[in-house]
């Protein structure tokens, strides 16, 4: 028997017990004629100690000569210790070694395995199971599991079934690129790598499943950014028979389920907000509503005082700063106005109004607006005295994306979102379609498979063009602190309306037929009405844990390359093994 019991579980009432425990040696004291380990394993860490006294010379000799990460397992008394350490639940005890076997040496680590580590990100990735033994990384990894089986609990409770669908289809559009694996046995013919599961959902509510559930790989060959990886999980869902309300109140109850059992976490109410209110409120399609700051529009203040820059603009906006007047310098403001004159962000300029504690007031466009004006401003913002505005203004969309960045910034500057405090949101009501000006045709918001609001059913199949950029969808998005949880809408299962929706988005009868007429086609034979939702499942417990990096909380996670640093892939393959997929060789001999 390797153990009796684990690195975490002794406490004062076993002093007495004789035990064996198993386990990695972290960290060693050695004092000369006394020594102490840490012995580790998954459930906690547990002291040894040998003395010169008490403890045979042969064994004690050996104890010295153990390194770190070496594995053990000893067997000994558990005693009281002298000095307890409150910090970890077996502070109060030690074990007074009696038998020592090595069960397998360990070369030096290249970093330390402790809950602080010197480690690199990349040396931590390439040798990531020495990074999946620190506590706090294995710690995620528990959490990840343990949301995962609360949601099979919750799902299944509520009539859901799991069900796996291929990973080697056909390429879905969702936006994304697809990855692609050659077929051998059909040559010159590729699969692609599921972007999401969509359209087997769809066809498992045609075949009478009611409700589905998977939680689920997906890949998107995305150039990466921060915190994106190119395979990542999904709780992916669908239902039928229903309609918008039924799938917010089933996720609402999913996610209110989810934070409760895997953190005691009892969340706040879910509000409710249209996209087309977001944009306007915060420039964002998932506002972080942990502070407030949301928009002001001041077209009407604001143009027509001789200030060309607000009279030529379609939309002049700004946010109220709770209690900065005093802190921001011309300095301070110079520094932000050139933040936000970055590219990556493009704003032209800053206006800034303050609202001094003496109740004087100090303004960068002080030239074309009196003090009367001024305060008239404050007033829309509901702005008190220390406080300060700051103003923006251009074409609609760009100059709210780039308030949106800076109430951001300064949310994070005065330490207004609290990873620990959780605020969910609905966002509703999403455009069906959003026309893109480089290639010159609409893009599904969503994906091509929503469906318009019934209202708007009529209109989408005779309006015109400028009618078509009106359209809204069944489309809805759940957001906490500001990230996109998860995303959803009411199906299309109309043969005729989804043709027309691929007609709006470019494709040619042909194209369509190719691509999906196995969805149309299934659409023809009684398909119900249906729709669904998936929860980004990385970010979900990033979130939930008040962490940032969805990284963190994926066992082989892929560097920012798309690289897998452990197991070095991708890589190249044999020629033989091209050869046999009829790939070209040509593209192999340029790289070399
Ligand atoms: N398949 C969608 C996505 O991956 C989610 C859905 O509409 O259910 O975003």
């Amino acid at each position: 028997m390797y153990r009796t019991h684990n690195c975490g579980e002794l406490r004062i009432s076993d002093v007495g017990k004789t035990v064996t425990l198993s386990g990695w040696v972290q960290k060693t004291r050695d004092k000369g004629f006394m020594m102490w380990i840490d012995l580790r394993d998954r459930y906690g860490i547990t002291q040894l100690i040998f003395s010169e006294e008490q403890t045979d010379k042969n064994l004690f000799e050996k104890a010295r000569g153990l390194g770190r990460e070496f594995v053990i397992q000893v067997t000994g008394s558990v005693i009281e210790r002298a000095s307890k350490n409150d910090k970890i639940p077996t502070g109060g005890v030690e074990i007074e070694v009696s038998e020592l076997n090595i069960l397998n040496e360990s070369k030096l680590p290249p970093f330390t395995i402790e809950n602080e580590t010197d480690g690199g990100e990349e040396l931590r990735m390439k040798y990531r199971y020495l990074d999946l033994r620190r506590t706090p990384v294995q710690s995620n990894i528990i959490f990840r599991s343990k949301v995962a089986i609360e949601t099979r609990k919750y799902l299944s409770e509520h009539g859901f079934i799991e069900v796996e669908t291929p990973n080697l289809i056909k390429s879905t559009p969702e936006g994304a690129r697809d990855f692609i694996v050659p077929s051998r046995m059909n040559p010159g013919q590729f699969y692609a790598l599921p972007q999401s599961p969509q359209t087997f959902k769809q066809i498992l509510m045609v075949s009478g499943l009611d409700k589905y559930f998977q939680i689920v790989k997906c890949f998107r060959d995305e150039d990466l950014r921060a915190d994106r990886q190119p395979e990542f999980t999904q709780i992916d869902c669908e239902m039928s028979f229903v309609e918008q309300e039924d799938i917010l109140q089933t996720f609402e109850g999913l996610t209110r389920y989810l934070f409760k059992a895997a953190r005691g976490i009892d969340l706040p109410a879910f509000p409710r907000m249209t996209y087309d209110e977001a944009m306007s409120l915060y420039g964002s399609d998932k506002p972080d509503t942990r502070f407030g700051m949301q928009f002001v529009e001041l077209n009407d203040l604001g143009k027509g005082k001789g200030f060309g820059v607000f009279d030529n603009a379609e939309l002049v906006v700004g946010i109220c700063v709770d209690g900065i007047a005093a802190q921001y310098s011309n300095k301070d403001i110079k520094k932000l106005t050139e933040w936000i004159q970055r590219p990556q962000i493009g704003a032209k300029g800053l206006v800034y109004v303050k609202i001094n504690e003496d109740g004087s007031i100090k303004s960068s466009v002080g030239k074309f607006f009196n003090e009367e004006d001024l305060r008239a401003w404050a007033d829309k913002f509901n702005a008190k005295p220390g406080d300060m505005l700051f103003v923006l203004s251009g074409e609609t969309d760009k100059t709210r994306k780039q308030l949106n960045e800076l109430r951001l910034e300064m949310g994070r500057r005065l330490g207004l979102m609290d990873p620990n405090e959780f605020k969910p949101l609905w966002v509703l009501d999403f455009p069906l379609l959003e026309w893109d000006e480089e290639s010159e045709r609409f893009h599904a918001m969503h994906h091509p498979f929503t469906s318009p609001k019934k209202q708007d059913i009529p209109r989408m199949l005779n309006g015109d063009f400028e009618t078509m950029k009106s359209l809204r969808a069944d489309a809805y998005d759940l957001v906490i602190n500001g990230a996109e949880i998860g995303g959803g809408s009411i199906r299309i299962h109309d043969r005729a309306l989804q043709e027309k929706n691929f007609k709006l988005l470019g494709f040619t009868q042909e194209e369509a037929e190719e691509q999906f007429g196995f969805l149309m086609g299934a659409f023809e034979y009684g398909a119900p009405p249906h729709g669904g939702i998936a929860f980004g499942f990385d970010r979900l417990c990033a979130i939930m844990s008040g962490q940032q990096s969805i990284r963190d909380f994926i066992a082989f996670p892929k560097n920012n390359q798309g690289r897998d640093m452990m197991i070095d892939a991708p890589a190249r393959i044999a020629p033989e093994q091209l050869d046999e997929l009829n790939l070209d060789l040509k593209i192999l001999e340029e790289v070399e």
